[in-house]
């Protein structure tokens, strides 16, 4: 199941004696290893191109260039990829030569050290340890790829599903809009009530084709270190959007000091507009909506709350409200795709954070995310 060429899982030997080389190689080979030997830097640059090599055995005496060159290679390897060293030291007391030695061998990272004299079965068992830890890396390789093409293929899906049904839905509503004023007489008043349940739908198809769209783009960018952006800005963005909900409801909103957080501007915007526009939302009849934003540091970690008067939540719901298209109300009541939350939690994981709610039934809701500092 699991992706792995032959040059990947064998044992490069880089030896500057033949000899050396020689003995390491028949010790191994011996014991069915796939080996390669570089004699120094210049042989082990196309060797390691290649393929990413299983494992790299040299000895402490490593030629000149050689430990430049292999932490340079480190350096820009992927973060699953640690290639197991194993370097071959002198016995004996240390000295500050040898001190030193292995202070540069340290570069080379995932390293174990055998000093000498070793016995063949030593070389042997450490070499096998060595591939089977860098083919576990492999395997983590291959799930992450997996994972990476699951959420391209969603993406896709997402895609087709926004471009291609909204092509028909489209037609349908412009058909049924003729119809209404074409035919406004001769229809009647039962036709005229029919096509407004068609246009109905039709604009609830569109809102929910318009939802899974933006929770298919809620983590489909691999993001490199983001720079902070402050969090009220975003807040700013997610109020103006509001604007027409909040002066219909009169909801008086408390903001606190926030930070700046390392998230796209436009993620983070999305998240305190749904936040937001659920506290107006799921207001109780009888009250003005207040509402409170503040965020809090704990644990390296920024926690933000939005804390409301409104209907509440009923304890068994909390997790499931989060679940894409979960509604607790039919959409005569209120609006919505229930998709909202569900597009919260897929952009605060997608930066390694969490969401959840604490509520009771007519005792408000009190919505919370954490993001990494
Ligand atoms: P939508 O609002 O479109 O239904 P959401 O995913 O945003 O979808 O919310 C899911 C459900 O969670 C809502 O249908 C509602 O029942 C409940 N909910 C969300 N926010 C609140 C809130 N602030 N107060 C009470 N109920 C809420």
């Amino acid at each position: 199941m699991f992706r792995r060429s032959p040059a990947e899982m064998r044992v490069i030997i880089l030896a500057p004696i033949g000899r050396d080389a020689a003995l390491l190689a028949h010790t191994l080979t011996d014991a069915g290893i796939a080996i390669a030997i570089a004699s120094d830097a210049d042989a082990l640059l196309p060797l390691l191109a290649e393929g990413v090599g299983g494992a790299i055995i040299a000895d402490e005496a490593l030629p000149p260039g050689a430990i430049q060159v292999l932490a340079a290679w480190i350096a820009g390897l992927p973060a699953w990829s640690d290639p197991p060293f194993i370097v071959l030291t002198s016995g004996g007391i240390p000295t500050r030569q040898t001190n030193q030695r292995a202070q540069e061998l340290q570069a080379l990272g995932n390293l174990t050290l055998l000093e000498r004299p070793v016995r063949p079965d030593t070389v042997r068992l450490a070499a096998r340890s060595a591939l089977r830890a860098r083919m576990r890396q492999y395997e983590v390789r291959s799930r992450q790829e997996a994972l990476l093409q699951a959420n391209a293929d969603l993406e896709q899906f997402a895609h087709s599903a926004s471009h291609d049904l909204r092509e028909p839905l489209r037609s349908i509503g412009v058909a049924s809009d003729l119809l209404a004023r074409e035919y406004p007489h001769e229809s009647g008043e039962r036709a005229v009530e029919l096509l407004r349940l068609i246009r109905g739908g039709v604009d609830r198809m569109d809102a929910l084709l318009t939802d899974l769209l933006a929770y298919a783009h809620a983590s489909s960018i691999i993001e490199e270190e983001l720079p902070a952006v402050p969090a009220r800005r975003a807040v700013d963005a997610a109020l103006m959007n509001l604007n027409a909900a909040i002066r219909e409801s009169g909801a008086i909103i408390t903001i606190g000091e926030l930070p700046a957080i390392k998230m796209r501007e436009s993620h983070l915007a999305q998240v305190f507009q749904n936040l937001l526009g659920n506290a107006i939302k799921y207001r109780r009849v009888d009250q003005v909506p207040a509402i409170e934003l503040l965020a809090t540091e704990a644990d390296g970690c920024w926690n933000f709350t939005i804390a409301d008067n409104g209907i509440g939540i009923p304890g068994a719901y909390h997790e499931q409200i989060f679940g894409i298209f979960k509604r607790l109300h039919s959409h005569n009541k209120y609006s919505g795709t229930g998709m909202g939350l569900a597009i919260c939690k897929r952009i605060v994981e997608h930066y390694l954070g969490r969401i959840w709610v604490e509520s009771a039934p007519g005792q408000g809701s009190r919505f919370s995310f954490s993001i990494p500092a």
